[in-house]
């Protein structure tokens, strides 16, 4: 399979080159040149199939042109290695709960398997150490920190805004050590984001050590959060409530959205999709106006979601050739404020008895706004409320348990690089290693 920039002004890629440089020479985002539909059998027997079998159907769609089959199996489940439940909530809605992997986000998943895809690429081609580069404004850093811990012949460089991830998030990608630096950036998500982005650009900086993203925007780790999406169809078409499936996705950077994109042009059959957002309306407006402006990101309590210019609205907006009509006609929005946020939450606890974080809970609410008659909702809960911890226990007035797996990595000792948000110190740091 080839990879096309959204940019169209960088040459076709291998799957391998566009793992390796995560985001092409125009500094566009890789795209397949094809998208292979699954067959209707497929479909039609999929409630009596495995997690990890229909993820291993969806991986050879995507990706088994260039990886062994035995080897891709092997990726597959050695990636999920854990549950992807749906959950009823209240009438017609249910919770994609995809908070069960090692650090209880969405993300281990892409995580672990760009890992697991980078080292298969990397042993074929011998000894070159490869350094990844991920900003994170939470969530990311920890994942795929885990995802590549130990993972030979890779280096992992976590950049986050210093002061604005909170204390369990930060354990989870400042106390691993090995093959994992952790970089403080003196700034805010997007100085972090800008910082990747520009080392990528950096022409002697490349020549001294090769680089590549694990941000959502490398194909390795959206791509793979497709599984969820053909999984939740099949455990509520085993509970006969399949028909008219809408999913709703709390978006920030917009990859996990974009990859239900990707399984609904594959033939999984969802009736329509809703991005929720936080503050941060940037693709609301964008539907409502057809017009994309970025803007500076706002801090939320849905920090995850504090997104002022989401790398995947690119390919989202070529997967639909541009065309907002097509766009609207399948994907609506929401956009709620930290006091809907909290509302929300509160409410819902009450009522259901469900325990929201603050990303699943614009999920939830967009949902039980927009769902109507004879619709089944499905919206991801997309962190574990214990890693929002304070902040969910303030609103709901109920105490959190913190897992077994998240204490454990409180426990260690911070270890982090301080840096400012100029790239030439950045740079220089890189070029010390
Ligand atoms: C990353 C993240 C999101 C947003 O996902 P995108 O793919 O960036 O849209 C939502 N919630 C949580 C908890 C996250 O970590």
């Amino acid at each position: 399979m080839k990879y096309y920039s959204t940019n169209k002004k960088a040459p076709m890629a291998t799957l391998h080159e566009a793992v390796v440089k995560g985001l092409a020479g125009d500094r566009g985002l890789y795209m397949p040149e094809s998208i292979k539909p699954l067959p209707k059998e497929f479909f039609d027997n999929i409630d009596k199939l495995t997690f990890q079998e229909i993820a291993f159907t969806v991986a050879k769609a995507f990706f088994g042109e260039d990886v062994n089959e035995d080897d891709l199996k092997n990726i597959v489940y050695d990636t999920l290695q854990f549950d992807c439940p749906v959950v009823e909530v209240k009438e017609n809605i249910y919770s994609l709960e995809l908070f069960h992997g090692p650090t209880l986000a969405f993300k281990d998943v892409g995580a672990r398997f760009m890992a697991r895809l980078l080292q298969y690429f990397i042993r074929q081609e011998g000894k070159e150490q490869v350094n990844v580069l991920v900003a994170t404004s939470g969530d990311t850093g920890s994942a795929v920190a885990n995802g590549f811990l130990g993972v030979d012949g890779i280096h992992v460089y976590v950049l986050y805004p210093k002061g604005k991830v909170s204390k369990i998030q930060e354990s989870q990608f400042t106390t691993l050590g090995k093959n994992i630096t952790a970089v403080e950036v003196d700034g805010v998500f997007d100085d972090c984001q800008a910082l990747v982005k520009s080392a990528f650009m950096d022409d002697e900086l490349n020549k001294h050590m090769k680089l590549t993203s694990a941000n959502s925007i490398n194909v390795a780790r959206f791509l793979p959060q497709a599984f969820y999406y053909f999984n939740a169809y099949a455990r509520l078409k085993a509970m006969g409530k399949a028909d008219e499936m809408v999913v709703c996705v709390p978006s920030g950077n917009f990859g996990n959205i974009c990859a239900a994109l990707f399984g609904h042009r594959m033939g999984l059959p969802v009736k329509r999709f809703i991005a929720a957002n936080n503050a941060n309306d940037i693709f609301y407006n964008y539907l409502q106006t057809g017009k994309y402006e970025p803007k500076a990101s706002r801090q939320t309590i849905a920090n995850a979601m504090d997104v002022g210019d989401p790398s995947n609205f690119a390919r989202i907006y070529d997967l639909y050739k541009g065309d907002h009509d097509a766009i609207t006609s399948l994907i609506s929005g929401a956009t709620y404020s930290d006091e809907q946020i909290r509302e929300t939450m509160k409410a819902c606890f009450d009522t259901t008895g469900y325990t929201l974080d603050p990303h699943g809970a614009c999920g939830y609410r967009a949902l039980s706004e927009q769902l109507q008659e004879g619709e089944t909702g499905v919206f991801c809960e997309t962190a574990h409320p214990a890693k929002f911890k304070e902040t969910v226990e303030s609103v709901i007035g109920a105490e959190v348990a913190i897992p077994e797996r998240l204490a454990a990595f409180m426990k260690g000792t911070k270890q982090s690089v301080e840096m400012s948000k100029e790239f030439e110190d950045f740079k220089n740091f890189l070029l010390k290693r």
